[in-house]
C-alpha cells in the first residue's frame, strides 16, 4: 500500500476496530483510500490505514492481539495519540451483545450508539461522553431516521453495497432467537438447532425485519464476555436496567479520549451466542458510523480540542 499524500496531522477522526473482520468492513466505508501514514514513530507498533469519509480524513487501526484483556487496547490508543496529534475524537465500531428486556426491544442486527441518557452514578464515572458537537450530530441523525414524513436513512444502502454476505440473514441461514434468561444452550451444538423453542421469549415480528433500529443508551464495557442470560440481567438490574449492550474494548479507550461507541448486536450476551449474526452486526454498526460522520461538519471537528492536549482521567470499569 502506498503512503498517504497527506501528513499525519491532517487526520482528525479515528476509527478503531477490535477485530480484523471489523476493520475489513471499516475500510469498505472509505470514500477515498490514502494508504499508510507518511511516517510513524519507531516504537508505534500499530498498523494504520488512512482514507477519507465525506470530507473527513480518517485514521483506522485495529486492536489486533487485544485478546481478552484490555491492556493492549490501551497501548493502541496511546500509540495513536502520539502518531496522530490532531485527532479530535474516535469512533469505536464493532459488535456487541444486546441486553433486551420488556422495555428495550433490541434485536439481532440492530445498532446501539453510546449516549449519556441519565446514566447511573456508577456508570458516569467511566462514561467519557463524546463531545457535545458529536452528540448534536447524533441527535440530528436520530431525528432524520425517525421523522414521520420522508425519513432519511442511508444505512441500508451503505450496507447493501457490501454485498449478500452482509445482508439480513434468510430464515434458513440464521434466526433471531431470544431465550428465557435461565434457559441454557446445549453444549453440543454451535447454533440453536437443538434448543427448545418453547423457551423462547415471545416477541412481535417487526414489519420490516431487515431494517435495523438504532438504540441510544449505555454501552457497558468489561474485561470479560458476558455469556449468561442470568448474569446479563443481574448486571443490568444493578444499573437500573439502563444497559443496552455489553462489549469489551471501549472502557479503557473511553477513559483515554472522547469517543462514540457504536455496536451492532450480534448476540444477546447469553449462552446461545454464536457467530451467525456477526457480519450483519458489523455491517450495520459501520454503516451507522459512516452515516453519522457524513452529517458532521469538518469545521465543527476543527473546533474541538485535539485529544493530545486533553487532560485525562482514569475511570472505573465494570468487572474490575
Ligand atoms: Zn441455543
Amino acid at each position: 500500500m502506498k503512503a498517504s499524500p497527506y501528513p499525519n496531522d491532517e487526520y482528525t477522526v479515528r476509527w478503531i476496530s477490535a477485530l480484523n473482520e471489523e476493520l475489513m468492513v471499516a475500510m469498505a466505508m472509505l470514500d477515498e483510500e490514502h494508504g499508510r501514514p507518511q511516517s510513524t514513530p519507531r516504537d508505534d507498533t500499530n498498523a494504520y490505514h488512512l482514507g477519507k469519509i465525506g470530507e473527513h480524513n480518517v485514521a483506522m487501526a485495529c486492536l489486533s492481539g487485544a485478546q481478552l484483556d484490555t491492556g493492549p487496547a490501551a497501548i493502541v490508543a496511546e500509540n495513536m495519540r502520539r502518531t496522530f496529534k490532531n485527532i479530535r475524537f474516535a469512533f469505536l465500531v464493532g459488535i456487541g451483545g444486546g441486553v433486551p428486556n420488556k422495555k428495550k426491544d433490541i434485536r439481532l442486527g440492530d445498532v446501539v450508539a453510546s449516549y449519556p441518557t441519565g446514566p447511573t452514578p456508577e456508570l458516569k464515572d467511566w462514561f467519557c461522553a463524546p463531545p457535545r458537537k458529536i452528540l448534536a450530530a447524533v441527535d440530528l441523525l436520530k431525528a432524520y431516521h425517525a421523522r414521520p414524513k420522508k425519513p432519511v436513512n442511508n444505512m441500508l444502502s451503505i450496507v447493501e453495497e457490501l454485498g449478500e454476505e452482509y445482508a439480513y440473514p434468510e430464515e434458513d441461514v440464521a434466526l433471531d432467537l431470544l431465550y428465557q434468561a435461565d434457559y441454557e444452550h446445549g453444549p453440543e451444538a454451535e447454533a440453536c438447532d437443538f434448543c427448545d423453542r418453547k423457551a423462547l421469549i415471545p416477541r412481535n415480528t417487526r414489519k420490516l425485519q431487515y431494517r435495523p433500529y438504532v438504540h441510544y443508551g449505555i454501552i457497558a464495557s468489561g474485561n470479560m464476555v458476558i455469556k449468561s442470560g442470568i448474569e446479563r440481567d443481574k448486571i443490568d438490574q444493578r444499573y437500573e436496567n439502563s444497559i443496552f449492550c455489553f462489549e469489551m474494548e471501549a472502557a479503557v479507550l473511553m477513559n483515554k479520549f472522547p469517543c462514540l461507541v457504536i455496536r451492532g448486536i450480534s448476540d444477546y450476551s447469553d449462552s446461545h451466542k454464536n457467530d451467525q449474526w456477526r457480519k450483519r452486526a458489523i455491517a450495520v454498526a459501520s454503516a451507522y458510523a459512516k452515516e453519522l460522520l457524513l452529517l458532521i461538519e469538518p469545521s465543527d471537528v476543527e473546533l474541538l480540542t485535539p485529544i493530545v492536549a486533553r487532560v485525562l482521567d482514569t475511570g472505573m470499569r465494570l468487572h474490575d
